[in-house]
């Protein structure tokens, strides 16, 4: 059964122990049917204690979170339920060092799932927006300034983002990505991999664009001090204050995950209801990461 809704006693009422939710990664995990990993055989046996299913011909043992991002997880499983459970339904977004003090976990043991359950909102690039598109580039971190234009400061991060409108001019959905500075090879970034070829775009009158419309409709427009793209300038001051007040360091190569966090929730404001079942099984679907791939050796 689907968990729906943003409620938390609902939510621990649904899982009361770590065998509830033990049964849902199951359930996610072979909806499609049981096969042995090792010789293909289709008949089981479960075991108890932790529902792993015991294969009736070569007895190889396969857990639900084995091969998930849930495999070797360092703390229970109802505690890792609950994580991405907040994470999904919060708009503040969590910080480690509250989840930390929240789940009597350690700090590192925290960023790194937390650095999981980001990866796993990664967008697939599958649903491309369309319809009314606004790109425009922005700069985060560093000192701020008032000035405009295309920052040269080198201890700025670099991004573009994309926001699809609904008819009525709202915003529908969103995403983004880091890149190294405004030529039009790096522009093209967010246009291959989140923009229909059947959109409609507008962007500022950046000489960066123009090469990018031979292959996307693109309606270069005088930026207006922002007045021509409300909507994509709503969206970047919004980001941009999430990032400052809940991520009050954040290290270059981890921007797009924290962009991928903000845009998932976005994206699915109107699936609220089913946005965690949604998210724990991109979790089950995804494979194993161990905090080596994700750390970055400074
Ligand atoms: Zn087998």
């Amino acid at each position: 059964m689907k968990f729906k809704g943003e409620n938390i006693l609902e939510f621990t009422e649904n899982f009361p122990d770590d065998l509830s939710c033990l049964q849902y990664l199951s359930d996610i995990k072979w909806s499609g049917g049981y096969k042995c990993k090792r010789c293909g055989h289709t008949k089981y046996t479960v075991r108890k204690k932790n529902l792993a299913k015991d294969c009736n011909r070569c007895h190889h043992i396969e857990s639900p979170t084995a091969n998930t991002m849930f495999h070797r997880l360092r703390f229970g499983i109802r505690k890792a339920f609950t994580i991405v459970f907040e994470m999904s339904a919060t708009t503040k977004g969590l910080s480690a060092s509250q989840v930390s003090k929240r789940y009597g976990i350690s700090r590192t043991t925290a960023w790194t799932f937390m650095h999981k359950i980001r990866s796993a909102m990664g967008s697939s690039g599958k649903h491309k927006l369309k319809a009314d598109v606004q790109v425009d580039e922005f700069v985060f971190g560093g000192k701020e300034t008032m000035k405009q234009g295309r920052c040269k400061d080198s201890k700025k991060k670099k991004l573009i983002g994309a926001v699809e409108l609904t008819e009525s001019g709202k915003i529908k959905r969103v995403y983004f990505k880091k890149i190294e500075d405004y030529s039009s090879k790096s522009l093209s970034k967010i246009f291959d991999s989140h923009i229909s070829i059947e959109a409609q775009v507008y962007t500022d009158k950046w000489t960066g664009y123009i090469p990018i419309g031979k292959r996307f409709n693109i309606e270069q427009k005088y930026s207006d001090k922002g007045g021509s793209m409300k909507q994509m300038h709503t969206i970047i001051h919004q980001v941009k204050s999430w990032l400052r007040n809940v991520y009050s360091w954040v290290h270059e190569a981890h921007i797009e995950k924290y962009l991928a966090e903000y845009s998932f929730r976005i994206n699915r404001s109107i699936y609220k209801r089913t946005i965690f079942h949604n998210l724990i099984s991109r979790i089950v679907m995804a494979k194993p990461i161990t905090y080596q791939s994700i750390k970055i050796s400074t």
